[in-house]
């Protein structure tokens, strides 16, 4: 599975050139550009030609210099850039389905991707079954003659189940159907399409961009894929239009670059505080340890060098106790209580009564998303065990940990 592809390598290897020679390429300030002649015009809106622009909301050069480091980065023939995550998602799906076709989908994901397929795109006659990722027969009894997708996160959100992507792009090609997967918990460290999926989304918002400063998102996919979103007469990205913003689209490349170094470093630090926690008796979930469910699958499709991800969950046995705990830890200087991850900072939040409060609680209950519960984005921080300190003298002051315990 490991083969020597480097994500890394292939964003150093995308050079481009601005107009003027600028190491970072112009950002055009511009919603429509000129033609020399009309004749031309007429093709742009039958065909892309490259390096010729029509209007801003269908490409601009920026947008595109982006989608292409995506694309290299995720081993993609091409790429799109969104106004966000749950866009590059809805517009995906929407452009994969219509009236009448099926969606199966892992229980286990972010709750906007879940509401979406739960309660919206059902009003345009899609429908979705939830199935249990892990269970590879319980989703191949899910699909129906009116199937076309199976979606899934590749780490799941907030649980951190890992998919076994080459398993369920092995149901998808046999059965004919496109494999979606959201890499927004694993930029770097997971490459599902060279792992078999068709088509990847990501919430650039998250560890991509990485500073917590716009929300943005992409699709990466076939050539021909790509091409249906833009497509002026059909396509969704075109038509629903959700244009990233050029002067965002830049400040993304620029982050882009030092993806790598962040990945390994928010792993570094995350593997650091679950095993830490976990020998104090907390309760982890993170992929990294031998007590994870999927800690062996996750070793197999990894880039070794990248980690096991910034992210790791702590269930404290209940809702009061976790939001004295993250109160605490904010006073502490542990990170902020906040929703999403990616941050350079440690961000932390209750998924249960925030980012998958969309999940009814039956389902939560069956998932196993406690409501004690809290999801850990670790960041950045260069002395992780003092961070590790800080953490432990919180849960001692909520009596998750006996106020005995000495730490190194
Ligand atoms: C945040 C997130 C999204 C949605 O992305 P936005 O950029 O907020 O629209 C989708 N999937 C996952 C896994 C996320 O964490």
């Amino acid at each position: 599975m490991n083969d020597h592809y480097d994500p890394s390598s292939e964003i150093q290897d995308f050079l481009v050139f601005g107009e003027f020679g600028d190491v970072n390429p112009s950002i055009t300030d511009s919603s429509t550009y000129t033609f020399l002649s009309p004749d031309t015009m007429k093709e742009v809106f039958e065909h892309d030609i490259e390096g010729c622009f029509l209007y801003s909301r269908h490409w601009n050069p920026i947008n595109k210099y982006l989608a292409k480091a995506l694309s290299a980065l995720e081993g993609s023939a091409a790429a799109h850039v969104t106004g966000s995550g749950m866009a590059a998602i809805s517009t995906a799906i929407m452009q994969l389905c219509s009236m009448g076709d099926e969606v199966i989908s892992s229980r286990t994901i972010y709750g906007g991707s879940y509401a979406l397929l739960k309660n919206f795109l059902p009003r345009f006659g899609i429908n979705t079954r939830f199935v249990n990722i892990i269970d590879l027969q319980a989703v191949e009894g899910a699909i129906s003659p009116r199937t076309k997708v199976i979606y899934c996160e590749s780490i799941s959100n907030p649980l951190l189940e890992v998919a076994d992507i080459p398993a369920l792009a092995e149901i998808a090609n046999r059965r004919g159907l496109t494999l979606v997967v959201d890499n927004t918990f694993s930029p770097m460290i997971l490459s599902p399409i060279r792992l078999g999926a068709h088509v990847v989304v990501h919430s650039l918002t998250k560890f991509i961009n990485g500073t917590s400063d716009c929300i943005a998102g992409c699709i990466c996919g076939s050539e021909a894929f790509n091409n249906s979103l833009s497509d002026v007469n059909s396509g969704a990205t075109m038509l629903l239009g959700p244009v990233l913003d050029s002067l965002r689209a830049a400040s993304i490349l620029k982050n882009l670059h030092s993806l790598h170094i962040r990945m390994k470093q928010h792993s570094t630090n995350a593997y650091y505080l679950a095993e830490h926690l976990q020998e104090l008796g907390c309760r982890i979930h993170y992929p990294g340890l031998p007590s994870h469910p999927q800690h062996i699958l996750m070793a197999q499709l990894m880039h070794p060098q990248y980690g096991y991800g910034g992210m790791f969950t702590l269930d404290v046995g209940d809702e009061k106790t976790a939001n004295q705990l993250m109160t605490i830890m904010q006073t502490e200087k542990v990170g902020y209580l906040a929703v999403s991850l990616g941050y350079f900072k440690t961000l932390f939040s209750s998924p249960g009564r925030s980012t998958s409060s969309e999940i009814p609680e039956t389902e939560r209950d069956k998932m196993g998303l406690s409501a004690g519960l809290i999801r850990f984005s670790v960041g950045l921080d260069n002395n992780i065990p003092r961070t590790f300190g800080r953490i432990v003298k919180c849960l001692k002051a909520v009596g998750v940990v006996s106020e005995n315990v000495m730490i190194g």
